[in-house]
């Protein structure tokens, strides 16, 4: 145990995780630089697209310094606020963490909130300055900037470069140095923490596992601590950049890959604690907490014969990931689909797209929900994750709303447009703090419902990209909230309803027929786009009619021509979900929270 490093690796988005980690492995040898494949940590092709990691991957390493031999356990984190509770789980397996700041850009709102976690779990942290090979680093201002916002003494930070492979030698030696050895109780009964969990097409669930005390072995009745399930160990792994490499036992201190050759990834659970089924230890390893979805959405097929398709393309992408929860919806608009659970934007995003492209569905998404916690006049409680479902305002005593803690760090010279858009979003502010004399970093609370969609990139546009924002969840407050509903053609559309102050209603009712309008292509007849709050109209807005065939420009003559235009007609109508006999777009679903 004493020769065992087992440590993280945080930043912001873009800071140089994946290609640090990559260089660390090159380093320690593991893999000549034939083998070491660009980014070898992100193995999901989405990942790579779009340069976040999902699920966190792990490598064990072999490194020697002055004689002596050491296993170094580095531990991959997702860096997205949407998995912090994988974040804080692989955090909870580690003894130390590398903080990874970008030369030239300088602390940003992830590494803040990764930081919190870090410190929660004890850890001791070593600041990382990356990418002093670019002109624009200034690793002085970078290293007070860590200092200012965070309250670690970053004087002796180390600064490398991940692509040219400046200071990763003594990057690695001072892992060796500085982060503790692992502690525990050889000798006492297996504890063991799940910090990832996936499922192997031949192998079946995997966990990744961190052994707090005794030892984990092949062969052994294992109980998991959250439901008391017992199951036998077919297989242990190290887990090895390109190879996993079998082992008898996982000892204390280690990580490791058990193989329990179930079916389905959902009954292993991140956070849960193994131990031996016969002598049970006393204590889990922290708390276990199920994954708990923030944002939901439901998703249609647009194409109403693929519902089976999309219920086998959950529970297939279940099996990967034990945080995506869902459910059979009905809406009279879209007909039949799912409500999803989503821990948060980023994830509902990447589930879309992984069901459109890896599935090859047509999917519609309504526009994502929090949850409302409504409290009756007959003292019953509901939770209410669909807009539609709110139930009658008579019956209605009040209504909280989920709010989050979002932190911002920005130049300073968008200060004043940041400050009046978390104000326009119903922002109250906690903290400022001025990290130098031009960035600034904002503590708000705010209200979820207000950045579930769209925040984020008014935030980009009115910081021209400079500015970072995360956020976490606090708690729920009373809240003066009202439906909104939208009709077209003189029909609700249940899909379409949301959930907006009262003191906003008319306005955002406004400018979403406004939107409607726009969106809804000409028909054969007049349609009328309206909102309303119960029975109620208060805006209204009208598309026309089309009037004539569109063929009926084309004199006739030309029937290669007519029917090219008829082609690409029906093409644009693929994309269409026909409600009563108006046809709408599927954009005009998600249109509803655009706020300009
Ligand atoms: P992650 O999101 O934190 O995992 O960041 P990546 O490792 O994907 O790196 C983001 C971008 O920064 C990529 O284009 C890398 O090539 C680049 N990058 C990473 N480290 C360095 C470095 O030391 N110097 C320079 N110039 N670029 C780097
Ligand atoms: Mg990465």
């Amino acid at each position: 145990m004493k020769n065992i490093r087992n440590f993280s690796i945080i930043a912001h988005i873009d800071h140089g995780k994946s290609t640090l980690a990559d260089r660390i492995i090159q380093e320690c040898g593991s893999v000549t630089e034939r083998e070491l494949k660009t980014q070898m940590m992100d193995t999901m092709d989405i990942e790579q697209e779009r340069g976040i990691t999902i699920k966190a991957q792990s490598v064990r390493l072999d490194y020697v310094k002055d004689g002596e031999h050491y296993i170094l356990n580095l531990i991959d984190t997702p860096g997205h606020v949407d998995f912090s509770y994988e974040v804080s789980k692989s955090l909870a397996s580690s003894d130390g963490a590398l903080l990874i700041v970008d030369a030239a850009q300088g602390v940003e709102a992830q590494t803040i909130a990764n930081v919190y976690l870090a410190m929660e779990n004890n850890l001791e942290l070593i600041p990382v300055i990356n990418k002093i090979d670019l002109p624009a680093a200034d690793p002085i201002k970078v290293a007070e900037e860590i200092e200012t916002s965070i309250g670690i003494d970053a004087t002796d930070a180390c600064l490398v470069s991940a692509k040219t492979g400046v200071g990763i030698r003594a990057l690695i030696d001072a892992i060796v140095d500085r982060v503790p050895s692992p502690v525990g109780d050889p000798s006492a009964t297996t504890k063991a923490i799940i910090y990832d969990s996936w499922f192997d097409q031949y192998l079946g669930a995997l966990a990744l596992v961190r052994v707090f005390d005794g030892q984990v072995k092949k062969g052994q009745n294992i109980k998991l601590m959250s439901n008391g399930e017992e199951h036998h160990i077919l297989d242990l792994m190290y887990p090895h950049p390109l190879k996993r490499i079998k082992t008898n036992t996982i000892e204390c201190g280690e990580i490791g890959i058990v193989v329990l050759g179930l079916k389905e990834v959902s009954v292993i659970n991140v956070g849960d604690t193994i131990t031996d089924a016969k002598n049970p230890t006393a204590e889990p390893v922290g708390r276990y907490e199920p994954a708990k979805p923030f944002v939901f959405a439901g998703i249609y097929p647009i194409d109403t014969d693929d519902f089976e398709d999309l219920r086998d393309a959950l529970n297939k992408l279940r099996l990967n990931d034990s945080s995506l929860s869902y459910e059979p919806e009905t809406s009279l608009a879209l007909g039949f689909g799912f409500r999803v659970g989503f821990l948060g934007m980023l994830h509902m995003e990447v589930v879309k797209e992984r069901l459109e492209r890896e599935f090859n569905l047509d999917l519609i998404a309504s526009a994502p929900s929090v949850i409302y916690e409504v409290y009756l006049n007959n003292g019953e409680k509901i939770n209410v994750h669909n807009p539609s479902e709110l139930p009658e305002v008579n019956k209605i005593d009040r209504i909280e709303e989920p709010y989050v803690k979002a932190t911002v760090i920005t130049p300073s010279i968008y200060l004043g447009n940041i400050i009046t858009l978390l104000i326009s979003k119903r922002g109250t502010q906690s903290k400022m703090t001025y990290l130098n004399e031009d960035r600034v970093m904002l503590e708000y609370e705010v209200p979820m419902n207000e950045i579930v969609v769209d925040f984020y990139d008014t935030l980009k546009s009115i910081s021209k990209g400079y500015a970072s924002f995360d956020y976490e969840p606090l708690d729920f407050r009373v809240g003066d909230l009202v439906k909104l509903d939208i009709k077209v053609a003189g029909e609700a559309v249940d899909a379409l309803s949301i959930v907006v102050p009262r003191n906003q209603a008319l306005s955002r009712g406004r400018i979403l027929v406004k939107n409607m309008k726009e969106i809804i292509p000409r028909q054969l007849f007049e349609v009328a786009v309206q909102a309303s709050l119960g029975s109620q109209i208060i805006a209204r807005e009208t598309v026309k009619s089309m009037g004539k065939n569109v063929t009926a420009k084309c004199y006739g003559g030309d029937i290669t021509r007519k029917r090219k235009l008829l082609e690409k007609q029906k093409a644009g109508k693929k994309r269409m979900k026909s409600i009563g006999k108006v046809q709408l777009p599927s954009e005009a679903f998600m249109s509803v929270l655009k706020m300009d």
